[in-house]
């Protein structure tokens, strides 16, 4: 059976280019710390990494970027070095920040809207009462793909004498990036959402400001993250930042994923797709419905040949229900029949039909 992809929010489809960067280097001796021709290559082809990925998200030499291994690597890493600190963040992020609220005393969970939206209000009355503190507030959802106003929330900290960090993770190659006019003084980005491998990833940080290592050893990427790079995955993880320049693919995936939202509300008008009215990424849509739970609904399109999601897989590939749309005040029937459908370049209009034809299935 020719399968069909529409779970490109949990990992996305490796692009062709990157793979033959990838594949060229993989038996060769790099390592950057290396003096020889073959260290000092190395070294030049992670620099050029560096450059590129930070061209994609609009910084200037304001900024350093570290390799690390994942979004989940960095993501603890600006969480670490904010250990003598207050840390606020929204109560719809990623685990690898969020769960650092069950272990650490010093972190405060930030309330959203019925949208998924942080509010604004609270914001400012918790940065009043912490000064000189830490906010993570995420981009993009990767359960609802709704966005955060970003910049409105960077002026408030920083009005307040606070920094802050975004996981933007899910936005590249998705949405355009400008992170010195949003004004973010930390940011974590993943090569494996956006064309990239998997196990490469990076912190960027205002160099005005910086990391504490949790990762001790031979002082690799100027003392912040050792260990020696993988050289392979960061020439890829550029060669992905080059590709997400082009954001022309979107305009089809969001017709593809407007005509599946409007087929499916035209199916059944009880559904609900979450964040429907706010500012979301283009390919994500989470929706419910009564009908069945989302574990049966992953089931059923699974076996008719296509990839979606829940929203949340923990690790085990067991299905949890989602903590992003509990936050949201969503009801648990509502919550455990919800679905996550995110759509890449590969998907076709006929995807889509075929989609909302296993869905009708569902009512049978
Ligand atoms: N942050 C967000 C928003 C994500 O969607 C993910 C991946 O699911 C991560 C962080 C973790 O990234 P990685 O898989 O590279 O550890």
């Amino acid at each position: 059976m020719n399968r069909i992809y529409m779970d490109y929010n949990a990992t996305s489809i490796m692009n062709e280019n990157v793979k033959n960067s990838i594949l060229e280097l993989l038996s060769l001796p790099l390592n950057p710390s290396s003096i020889h021709s073959f260290g000092r290559d190395a070294r030049s082809m992670v620099e050029t990494a560096r450059k590129n990925i930070l061209e994609l998200l609009g910084v200037s030499r304001n900024y350093n970027l570290t390799f690390v291994s994942s979004g989940t690597e960095a993501n603890n890493l600006i969480i670490n070095s904010f250990k003598e600190s207050r840390i606020l963040i929204s109560s719809t992020e990623h685990p690898s920040i969020l769960e650092h609220s069950k272990f650490m005393n010093n972190i405060d969970l930030l309330e959203v809207d019925n949208n998924g939206i942080i509010k604004l209000d609270l914001l400012t009355n918790w940065l009043k009462q912490n000064p000189s503190s830490l906010v993570s507030v995420m981009l993009a959802n990767n359960e609802t793909g709704v966005i955060q106003p970003l910049s409105e929330i960077a002026n408030l900290v920083h009005k307040y004498g606070s920094f802050i960090h975004s996981d933007i993770v899910q936005a590249p190659s998705k949405i355009k990036l400008d992170i010195e006019n949003l004004d973010l003084d930390f940011a974590t980005i993943s090569a494996h959402k956006f064309g990239g491998a998997v196990g490469i990833a990076a912190l960027i940080n205002r160099s005005i400001y910086s990391i504490k290592p949790q990762i001790i050893g031979g002082g690799q990427e100027k003392g912040v993250r050792s260990g020696t790079q993988n050289v392979a995955g960061i020439v890829g993880f550029g060669v992905a930042a080059l590709d997400a320049m082009d954001l022309s693919i979107n305009t089809e995936v969001l017709e593809l994923r407007n005509l599946l939202e409007e087929e499916l509300i035209r199916l059944d008008p009880s559904i609900i797709i979450f964040g429907k009215n706010v500012d979301r990424l283009p390919n994500t849509s989470m929706i419910s419905s009564r009908n069945i739970s989302s574990k049966e609904r992953v089931i059923l399109f699974d076996m008719n040949g296509i990839e979606i999601s829940n929203g949340s897989a923990c690790s085990s590939g067991s299905v949890k229900s989602s903590h992003v749309l509990r936050a949201m005040g969503f009801s648990n029937e509502d919550v455990g029949g919800a679905i996550r459908v995110s759509l890449g370049r590969n998907n076709k209009k006929e995807d889509i039909y075929k989609f909302i034809n296993i869905w009708r299935k569902s009512y049978e």
